[in-house]
This record gives C-alpha cells, sequence and structure tokens, in this order.
C-alpha cells in the first residue's frame, strides 16, 4: 500500500466506521464467540509475499467486529464506559496521519503546546486552581505509578533513585478500602509492597474515615515506619465511593504527607458545577488523574494528571542521557520528563476537537442524563419483585442483588447477570460488597438514551423472571 491509495481506503474505513456505528444496537453487546474461535480463522504465519489491501480490509470485516466486545454500544453498561465521540476518532485519525513522537518539545512542538493549553482547558472545566499544571498519560495506571514513586522518593529525599530501598525504613502509604487495584499494583512495584499500602476503615458512606488515618500515621511514625502519602479516592470502581477529600487531605498537609486523588471515572462529572461537592477539597490535593477516556468522550487512551507543583514528579521521573538534550531546554516542556515511558502519543489533539466539536454544554447534558437516568433505573430496579438495591446510585453507578424469598442469594444473582450478558441485548458486570455478589449497573455511553434505559430495564425484569 502507498500514501495514494489511503484516500481510498481511508474513505472505505470511515464508511465502514459510520455503518458499524449505525449498527450497534442490532449486535449483541458481547459476541457470541468461545475462546480461540478467532485465532483460528487467522493464518499461523505472516505472508511473504504482499497481500492486498482489498483481502485484508476484507478479512476485518468478516472475522474482527463480531468477535469484538461493542464498548461504543449504547446498551454498554459494564464496568465504566470508555467512549469515543466521534469527534474525538476523526482527531485520533489525523493524529495518526501525522503520528509523531511527542516525546520533547522539539520533537513535537505543536503537540506539546496543545497539551499545555488542553490540560488547562480541561482544569479550568473541572473548576480546579489557578496555576496547577498536568500532563496527558495513558492511563490511570500509569498517573497512579507514577504518583505513587512521588511519593517515595519524597518520603526519602530522592535518595531511592541512586541508592535504591535498602537501608531505609519501610514506607507507609494509605488509602481506603475502595481504592482500585491500581494503586495496589502501584505499591507493589514501586518496591514499597502491597503489605505496606495501608487500607483505612471507611465509614457508613464507604468513605475513609479520618480519624482512622490520622492514627494509622501516627501509629506507624511511633513504631519507626515512613509514611509517605495518602491516596484519595473519588468515585471508586467498585461502587462509586467516595473520600471526604477536605478532611483527609488536611491530615495529608498536617503530617507533610504527599497526596494524590483517583478520580478516574468520576473526574469527568466535575465538569458539571452542581457535583463538585463530591470533591470538595480537591484544591488541597499535589496529584489528581483524571481519564477523559472513560466517561467525558475522548477515544482511548487519553488520562490526565494534575499536578500543584510538578517538581517533585518530575525529579522523580526525569532522566536527560545526552542524546536527548536540546538547546531550548529552559524555555519548553519535555513532557516524557513528567512521566515513566519516553515515547508519548499526540494525545492533545483528541480532547481539542471533542471540547470545541460538543461544547462543555454538551458534554455536560450527556453527564447530567446519565446522573438522572440512573436514580431513574435504581428506583424502577428497586420495585421489580425479588430486588434488592445494594449500594445507592452514586453518580451514575449503583448495585443490585436479585433474590427471591428462599434462594441463595449470590448464587441467583450470578445466575441472573450470566442470562442477561448470554442474552446479548445488554451487557452489566459483577462487583462484591461486603462479602455480597452483586451487579454494577452504570449508565455512561455517549450516545445512550433513556430507551436503552428502558430496554436494560425491561431485559432484567424479563429475564429474572424467566429464572
Ligand atoms: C478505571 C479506573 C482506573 C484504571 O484506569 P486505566 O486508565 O484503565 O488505568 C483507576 N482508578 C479508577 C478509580 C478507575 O475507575
Amino acid at each position: 500500500m502507498r500514501y495514494e491509495d489511503l484516500p481510498k481506503w481511508s474513505a472505505q474505513a470511515a464508511s465502514w466506521a459510520a455503518e458499524y456505528h449505525a449498527s450497534l444496537r442490532e449486535r449483541p453487546v458481547r459476541p457470541q464467540t468461545k475462546p480461540g474461535e478467532i485465532a483460528a480463522q487467522i493464518a499461523t504465519s505472516p505472508p511473504d509475499a504482499p497481500d492486498e489491501i482489498e483481502e485484508i480490509f476484507d478479512d476485518f470485516k468478516r472475522i474482527i467486529p463480531d468477535g469484538m466486545t461493542h464498548w461504543q454500544h449504547p446498551r454498554f453498561f459494564a464496568y465504566f464506559n470508555s467512549n469515543a465521540a466521534p469527534a474525538s476518532m476523526l482527531a485520533e485519525q489525523l493524529s495518526n496521519a501525522i503520528s509523531a513522537q511527542c516525546m520533547l518539545w522539539q520533537t513535537s512542538p505543536a503537540a506539546t503546546e496543545l497539551e499545555t493549553v488542553m490540560v488547562d482547558w480541561l482544569r479550568q472545566a473541572l473548576g480546579l486552581p489557578n496555576g496547577m499544571q498536568g500532563v496527558i498519560q495513558d492511563t490511570a495506571t500509569s498517573a497512579n505509578l507514577s504518583a505513587v514513586l512521588t511519593m517515595r522518593e519524597r518520603a526519602v529525599e530522592w535518595r531511592g533513585l541512586m541508592q535504591g530501598m535498602s537501608g531505609i525504613p519501610a514506607l507507609r502509604i494509605y488509602a481506603s478500602t475502595q481504592t482500585h487495584a491500581s494503586v495496589d499494583k502501584a505499591a507493589r512495584l514501586a518496591g514499597i509492597g502491597q503489605e505496606n499500602l495501608i487500607k483505612i476503615a471507611t465509614d457508613r458512606n464507604w468513605a475513609m474515615r479520618p480519624e482512622a488515618l490520622r492514627e494509622a500515621i501516627t501509629a506507624d511514625r511511633a513504631a519507626g515506619l515512613l509514611p509517605a502519602g495518602v491516596i484519595g479516592c473519588i468515585g471508586g470502581t467498585s461502587i462509586g465511593a467516595s473520600d471526604n477529600l477536605r478532611e483527609i487531605l488536611s491530615i495529608a498537609r498536617d503530617e507533610d504527607l504527599y497526596s494524590h486523588v483517583d478520580a478516574a471515572w468520576a473526574g469527568s462529572a466535575m465538569i458539571c458545577p452542581e457535583f463538585r461537592p463530591i470533591w470538595d477539597g480537591i484544591d488541597l490535593a499535589d496529584s489528581i488523574v483524571v481519564n477523559p477516556h472513560k466517561w467525558m468522550g475522548a477515544n482511548f487512551d487519553c488520562s490526565v494528571q494534575f499536578l500543584r507543583d510538578p517538581t517533585c514528579q518530575i525529579r522523580t521521573l526525569c532522566i536527560k542521557p545526552d542524546y536527548l538534550k536540546t538547546i531550548e531546554d529552559d524555555e519548553i516542556t519535555n513532557y516524557s520528563e513528567w512521566t515513566i515511558p519516553l515515547g508519548r502519543r499526540f494525545r492533545a489533539l483528541k480532547l481539542w476537537f471533542l471540547m470545541r466539536a460538543y461544547g462543555l454544554d454538551g458534554l455536560r447534558s450527556r453527564i447530567r442524563n446519565h446522573v438522572n437516568w440512573t436514580n431513574q433505573a435504581s428506583a424502577a430496579i428497586a420495585q421489580l419483585p425479588g430486588f434488592e438495591i445494594i449500594t445507592p446510585p452514586k453518580l451514575a453507578l449503583f448495585t443490585f442483588r436479585f433474590a427471591p424469598e428462599g434462594n441463595n442469594a449470590d448464587a441467583f444473582t450470578r445466575l441472573l447477570l450470566e442470562k442477561i450478558n448470554a442474552d446479548g441485548r445488554i451487557y452489566l458486570t459483577q462487583t462484591r460488597h461486603e462479602g455480597l455478589f452483586v451487579i454494577r449497573m452504570t449508565i455512561g455511553q455517549f450516545d445512550t438514551t433513556k430507551e436503552d434505559v428502558d430496554v436494560a430495564i425491561h431485559v432484567i425484569g424479563e429475564i429474572a423472571k424467566s429464572l
């Protein structure tokens, strides 16, 4: 294939994309495929002679779409949505066309400068303090690891980077029991260790208990351990729990601990001022992660980490071999010094297209609808015979169980979930909450309508009746 062939094939890809999206409601959300079925249709070795693009494209259409879970399906109510608004897809296509490696200002001046401006647009949209800076990461997992590494190095005055961690007392990091597993992974990978990530008990509302946090820090210091940081949870993945940030981040400040807030999903909703009480106190955070690639509509991957003062993280992650030095270094930003990977894609473009093509009002109205419909769906499911809401709506997420009298509720709820997902009209996933197997329902797909939500409630009721 040559560049001259791009217009033809790009146009075909674009038409295919539009038809694919228009056909989603007719497709099962999850594929009806068994493990190994797709691989069995693909040649086991690469061809020596070139294949025609036409043939490759045909194989794509024949094999791939029916073997995919359709994340952009309007009846995808599982996990957290990973949206891809059409305007962001278009931007991604242009970013592909340029295919720059955006590690340094010099390797990508426009991408670097657009990133600075887009992070600031998003900061304003979310109501974060003036002067907060930030960087676009691939995922919240990377942002969480970057923050934990920064906590570690700040606590040991940047000795760990050169000398390793031997001879240093055990570091301690504090988070609630509702924290995402990527924080556990960060503690493991940062050499802090799972056992030194202290999970603080939560209150009735599943928020970290501030007095328990203070007690844990005091006890650790008394035991000769080295507290390093506090991680706040806003919109936890299991049931949408949020910490009382004002209290716990004030404790972090009093104790001179670095703080990071994981708002990967719920952060997008903060473009609506009426939801901001959920993260009251966010202005006290040293670091915050929000994933526009979840609820907001920027296609994967696009995770924004905000930093009150990037110096600590840069001091932790920056390494400058001679071959990466450039002459303008004093006047410019090299974002690869803020992140773990050196290589960086041009991700700012899709934020620019997204925020302009829908306006914040367009993005807000979607999120407001999702939250309203979630409240309505929870109320409707509570009315179905044998159903029980286990955790109430937190923004656009709630959990429920199905336990007709005299039956094992875990087994029945699991069976209901399996039947719903085999049916294909909607897609839901589960979590375990306080020992109970529960079904999570989240509403957050960019094109979901109230009718789609009504279909979901209908399907859940219908399948429950048939059990
Ligand atoms: C989804 C999620 C993550 C992980 O996000 P990735 O960008 O996929 O790494 C982390 N924390 C929370 C609270 C999440 O909801």
